[in-house]
């Protein structure tokens, strides 16, 4: 990830799609609005999202080395990523196929799928990616070596491992699916075609794994493991999926996480969101720790510094349990 541009590629979307998601947001909100005063007390609290759980996450997938595409550290991750998500009870597949990147490599791609309650249609789509770039090119030292990549990838990852967890122990009435998608952080820096980048999830948008897959809306989750990221509403979610960013901020702040979840609009970032929203037609919310008034990513970004140093405990808390009751609370529009 990725390139900021401030004016969205895609405000060209089919009329329709603009028109599914006004719809969305216009029911949604009377849902809320009128059901969870009815039933609010009928749903138990949502669980307690475990901090020191996600950053061992976050640190078991940095531990492999990088997770380059086609290097061994990148099949023991996927190896592991799959039987943690399986030993928590979640229905989990591997998507194959055959991607070819910019400089004309060619790779086996690794998509990580679970589901969970995968017979409910009321569903919502947690994703992140978990690969690693190959080399930490906005770095003036050593710009063509590899590095560890912990922020970028497997913080997003690691806290939705822990919500994948949790609920496994305390169960929501309401389907997800999770994607860990890979082929990410591939792209071509300084390159006009911005799709270069997000290769996994260009795939899985168009290749879902179940033919017609259809959420409420995702939830994508990158860079949020740092010391004091601040996460603004993005250009495209906020244009896409406004109601969710809403009830989204809305939380964060109930919970007292605004000084994470920032009430600022940011520009429009090319990040895996782009292409389920325009390929899957899936409204979707980018978290990203980014300036919103520079479009700057962290000064780790890309640099040999993403390591496990500037993750943060309490950055993970904040974002996961966030988006934990976030999901917690859908139950509440369904009784
Ligand atoms: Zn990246």
């Amino acid at each position: 990830m990725k390139k900021f541009i401030r004016f969205s590629a895609y405000c060209l979307l089919p009329t329709a799609y603009c028109f599914f998601s006004s719809c969305s947001n216009d029911n949604n909100k009377d849902k809320t609005e009128t059901k969870i005063l009815t039933h609010q007390d009928s749903i138990p609290t949502a669980p307690k999202f475990n901090e020191d759980s996600a950053y061992s996450f976050v640190k078991a997938q940095v531990d492999f080395g990088p997770r380059i595409p086609g290097t061994p550290a990148h099949a023991k991750c996927s190896d592991y990523l799959f039987a943690k998500l399986k030993s928590y009870g979640w229905e989990v597949q591997m998507q194959n196929g055959n991607i070819e990147t910019y400089d004309g490599k060619k790779f086996n791609l690794k998509n990580i799928i679970a589901s969970y309650k995968s017979e409910n249609p009321n569903r919502i789509l947690l994703f992140s990616h978990w690969d690693s770039r190959p080399f930490a090119d906005q770095d003036k030292i050593d710009p063509n070596k590899p590095f560890d990549s912990a922020d970028d990838g497997p913080s997003g990852v690691g806290v939705i491992l822990e919500i994948a967890r949790q609920l496994n122990l305390k169960q929501p009435n309401v389907g997800i699916d999770i994607l860990f998608d890979d082929l990410e952080d591939y792209g071509k820096e300084h390159d006009n075609d911005a799709d270069t980048w997000g290769l996994g999830a260009q795939y899985w948008a168009k290749n879902p794994h179940k033919p017609g897959y259809a959420a409420q809306y995702g939830i994508l989750l990158d860079m949020v493991g740092a010391r004091g990221a601040t996460f603004p509403r993005e250009g495209e979610s906020n244009e896409y999926a406004s109601y969710v960013v809403k009830k989204i901020w809305n939380k964060a702040a109930h919970l007292g996480y605004s000084n994470y979840f920032v009430f600022q609009d940011a520009g429009s970032i090319t990040d895996d969101h782009v292409y389920i929203i325009r390929d899957a037609n899936i409204p979707c919310v980018d978290i990203v720790n980014m300036n919103a008034q520079t479009g700057q990513f962290g000064a780790h970004h890309h640099a040999h510094s993403d390591n496990m140093s500037v993750i943060d405990k309490n950055t993970l808390k904040a974002v996961g349990q966030t988006i934990l009751e976030v999901v917690w609370d859908e139950q509440k529009l369904k009784i």
